[in-house]
């Protein structure tokens, strides 16, 4: 067998052991990736594939240099593979290859992107229904960890529709991979979601990691059995499992940051605000509906000056919060922040000096910080103190909470962990720590004296030449060191003869020869052995360093959060500023009760016209309200109706997104507000339009109707935006309406609901807390302006027919127009019975009984007759007759205002024609 196929053999026999997609192993100065893997990686990452002959066969093979393995690995990890990587060891018979890490989408340490990277563990026990609707039973659990920064979160959700709120809540950490529990790996529809709702990469980690006894053993040994108890999810089992599995992943990764995470965060399931991925996307908090980021509410507000403050802000944002005290809080920071403008500026200018001490933290325990790191470390740690004199020297913000914030670090600590180091490592030290040059003098007495005697020694070569031309009398006299000749005499040839007999030639060249002395000889062995043992003892040391570093790791934690905190909070107070945002009054009631409120994405890049909300919640609590009957006063479902274009969407939108930034603590796009917190809020979009994005479909909009009637309570905020229309009128209708009345009786939650049903507006007359609201549009000046002001009351019915008369069509079109429109109402008959009178109306939907009636027949009879006279009594001419078919099919709420426009214009043309 050749020594190829001894390679390629073992490079197959790793592969095969390990259950990652590509291997990397090393073969001296190279990492080789071959067979299968080199196609792939040399496909992927634009390398040459070369043959690697053995035993008659032939091998692709793709290569990279040993150092430059990390960028490589990266790029592939971030296409979604796992690489193990084998590395290369010495043994006493020559040397051993084994894998040494699995780098993998959750565990990847040298990410370039700033936003947290998830990984994520779930488990389900319990509850056999996939049925969404059906809610299964059961306990779920959930654990979520970022090796890069040490974060750790777990929680357990029990009972009915535990199964979808775990979905949910995982998809709000938009992982990069997910390890599914044994019960959820054959669980189709639970991984065909997640494969919708998210890129995270699926990996089946072993079985036995989710094991209860063991998961339980593994939590409480990392973590301390107190922490589990005191964090109290020491009952449950389903969380257990699931922390356990990923401590259990993190470790046999070798990813080696396990001792970063050093703190286990349980959170309930009431602590945050919900948002399902549906809601997350139609609110384009961090990427719009096109998938770019550009135009996303984090986009638009982020003015952080680090990497840690923009991925806390976006992490706000994505998980708002219910608890007013903190919410509270973080207002008082930005109300501070947003008048001491002369702090504030220093503060940020201050903290865009600050690195990524979360990360720096993972990378300090995972043996992979350089001492660049480690001077970043000191930097960083060091900006503690200017930090906290800016805000001591501000009244505003030293009576503020940052104050607090600052005061439970331990500074001290910081500082003497800033200052040990920076009595070791010198201003600039090199990228790598293997070749000395990382520390400071007195730093070691030890390396100093290795320092000393190897600087004594360079400094004899360095003066060797001056002297041995002095002694041979040699002009052209050089010393100089390479590789393959170590240190060596340089004499130019005409001189080559000339040189002192002690002189040895080692080498001839061109124009010169090369010599060496016993003296140089000795010389050159004694930098050599000196440099040799200042590296090793350099590396030595750093080990040491980087290793008490390690030690403090929640100490970087602290105050790399501390940091991001104040970086997040002075970018919401900037964006406050520069925008006159204004702090909203959270309160526990129901209202939301908004004074010239604008979209704080659309008001970026329009002049946009502001405009109020009102929703008002009962004063009393929602039984005693419910109970007393006076619900005349409540305003808590809102149809909103207007011509297409005028700003629907955009109004019900900006109401969800004053509610979410009021629950992350942000000042909010308003002259004034009031916020009742939710805990909750819920967008669905209409089919139609979702399905112009090629997104959706009538079922998918069914199903999302569905859960926000299973999942929004009393306490929730829910959008709706034209559902319904994905399908015919009449089954739109019916599905509107009927959702309307369960809404605003069973689940009570606070709604907007935007339709171009205009059959719904009637339906504020007969359900108490249901109102109307439209879109004001000006047609006076013959011309159609857009007003974008929200009024009181429905909108004009006839606006399609008022626009075609304002176009000039014909008198008797447009009269005939109203007959036909007003006859197709008649015949469609929605109109909704009046709850309190008895009068007979024409109904189709009974809204006190909730089903069909029949349409009293004389009064049919009678449209009908009117329109059989009027035709034959007008005696209009088929071309006349084909333009009002035309017109009565024409749905003027579906059709954009130029189409309009424009095809009023043909009809005139085809009319001129006669
Ligand atoms: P609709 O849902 O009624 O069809 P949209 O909400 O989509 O209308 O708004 C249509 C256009 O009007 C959008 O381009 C939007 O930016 C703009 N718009 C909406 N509301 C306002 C406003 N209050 N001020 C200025 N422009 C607005
Ligand atoms: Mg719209």
């Amino acid at each position: 067998m050749t020594e190829a196929t001894g390679i390629v053999g073992e490079f197959l026999s790793l592969k095969a052991d390990s259950d990652a997609d590509l291997l990397a192993m090393q073969c001296g100065d190279f990492y080789e990736f071959f067979d299968e893997d080199a196609e792939i990686v040399a496909d992927e990452l634009d390398l040459k594939v070369s043959q690697k002959s053995s035993h008659g066969a032939s091998y692709p093979m793709a290569g990279v240099p040993v150092d430059d393995l990390t960028p490589y690995v990266s790029a592939l990890v971030e296409r979604g593979y796992r690489v193990a990587v084998a590395d290369q060891h010495e043994t006493a018979d020559g040397h051993a290859r084994e894998i040494t890490r699995v780098v993998t989408p959750g565990t990847h340490l040298e990410t370039t992107d700033d936003a947290a990277q998830y990984l994520a563990a779930v488990v389900g026990a319990g509850g056999d229904s996939s049925d969404p609707a059906e809610g299964a039973d059961g306990s779920y659990g959930l654990a979520v960890a970022d090796v890069t920064t040490g974060q750790f979160h777990v929680t357990q959700l029990d009972g009915p529709d535990a199964r979808t709120r775990i979905q949910t809540e995982l998809y709000k950490f938009d992982p990069a991979e997910v390890l599914p529990g044994p019960d959820l790996r054959g669980d189709d529809d639970f991984l065909d979601r997640l494969r919708e709702r998210t890129d995270a990469a699926l990996t089946v980690h072993t079985e036995e990691s989710f094991a209860p006894g063991r998961a339980r053993h593994r939590v409480r040994d990392h973590f301390g059995p107190e922490t589990v108890d005191s964090v109290g999810i020491a009952d449950d089992d389903a969380a257990i499992c699931a922390a356990g599995a990923v401590l259990s992943y993190v470790e046999d990764t070798g990813v080696g940051t396990l001792a970063s995470i050093t703190r286990l965060q349980s959170y309930g399931a009431t602590d945050h605000v919900n948002l399902d991925a549906t809601t997350q996307r139609n609110l384009e908090l961090t990427e719009t509906m096109q998938g770019g980021t550009d135009g996303s509410l984090f986009e638009t507000i982020d003015h952080t000056t680090t990497a840690a403050g923009a991925r806390l802000l976006r992490e706000w944002l994505q998980r708002p919060r219910r608890d007013r005290g903190e919410l509270q809080r973080r207002q008082s920071c930005i109300a501070a922040l947003t008048e001491a403008a002369m702090a504030r500026e220093r503060l940020c200018e201050t903290l865009s000096d600050a690195y990524d001490l979360e990360r720096l933290a993972s990378k300090a325990v995972s043996d992979s910080a350089d001492a660049r790191d480690l001077r970043a470390v000191a930097g960083t740690l060091s900006l503690l103190e200017t930090v906290e004199a800016i805000v001591d020297d501000d009244d505003r913000l030293a009576d503020s909470p940052l104050a607090d914030a600052l005061d439970r670090l331990d500074r001290e600590a910081a500082a003497d962990l800033a200052a040990e180091l920076d009595a070791a490592l010198v201003d600039d030290p090199p990228g790598t720590v293997r070749q000395g040059g990382l520390f400071c003098r007195g730093y070691d007495e030890e390396l100093d004296g290795v320092i000393e005697r190897h600087e004594d020694a360079l400094e004899w070569l360095e003066t060797l030449p001056d002297r041995e031309k002095e002694r041979a009398g040699i002009t052209h006299l050089s010393v100089d060191r390479n590789k393959t000749d170590g240190y060596y005499i340089q004499v130019g040839k005409s001189e080559a003869d000339e040189v002192p007999e002690s002189y040895e030639g080692i080498k001839e060249l061109k124009n010169s020869k090369r010599f060496t002395t016993d003296d140089l000889q000795q010389k050159e062995r004694e930098v050599f052995r000196l440099e040799e043992q200042r590296h090793e003892l350099e590396y030595e040391l750093f080990g040491d360093l980087r290793e008490r570093v390690a030690q403090r790791a929640t100490l970087l934690q602290d105050v790399g959060r501390v940091l991001a905190e104040l970086d997040a909070l002075a970018s919401l107070a900037i964006h406050a500023v520069r925008n006159d945002w204004t702090r909203p009054e959270l309160t526990d009631g129901r209202e939301l009760d908004v004074e010239a409120g604008r979209h704080p994405v659309v008001e970026q890049t329009t002049e946009f016209v502001p405009n109020d909300l009102r929703m008002d919640g009962a004063t009393s609590p929602p039984d005693q309200e419910r109970a007393s009957g006076h619900a005349d006063a409540d305003r808590q479902f809102l149809i909103v109706t207007g011509p297409n274009m005028s700003g629907k969407s955009t109004y019900m939108r900006q109401a969800a997104l004053i509610t979410l930034l009021a629950q992350v603590g942000s000042f909010v796009p308003a002259r004034a507000a009031t916020v009742g917190l939710v805990d909750g809020i819920y967008t669905r979009v209409g089919a139609l339009d979702e399905l112009a994005q090629g997104r959706s479909t009538f079922m998918v909009e069914m199903q999302e109707l569905s859960n926000i009637l299973h999942s929004a309570t009393d306490d929730s905020l829910v959008i709706l935006d034209e559902v319904g229309r994905g399908t015919a009128t009449y089954d739109g209708i019916s599905i509107a309406w009927a959702a309307t009345e369960y809404l605003h009786n069973e689940v009570r939650a606070k709604t907007l609901f935007a339709t171009h049903y205009h059959e719904l507006t009637s339906l504020a007359d007969h359900l108490d807390r249901v109102h109307n609201v439209h879109v004001a549009a000006d047609e006076s000046d013959g011309d159609v302006t857009f007003l974008r002001t929200v009024r009181d009351g429905p909108t004009d019915r006839s606006y399609g027919i008022h626009v075609a008369d304002l176009a000039g069509v014909p008198e008797p079109v447009v009269d005939r127009s109203r007959t036909v429109l007003d006859r197709l109402r008649e015949e469609k008959a929605i109109e909704a019975k009046g709850s309190g009178s008895s009068e007979p109306v024409q109904t189709v939907f009974d809204v006190n009984a909730g089903g069909f009636k029949r349409v009293d027949e004389s009064e049919t009879a009678t449209a009908d007759g009117g329109t059989a006279a009027e035709a034959s009594d007008g005696g209009l001419d088929p071309e006349t007759e084909a333009v009002v078919e035309e017109l009565s099919e024409l749905d003027v709420n579906e059709t954009p205002p130029v189409e309009l426009l424009a095809t009023v214009q043909q009809w005139q043309e085809q009319l001129d024609d006669d």
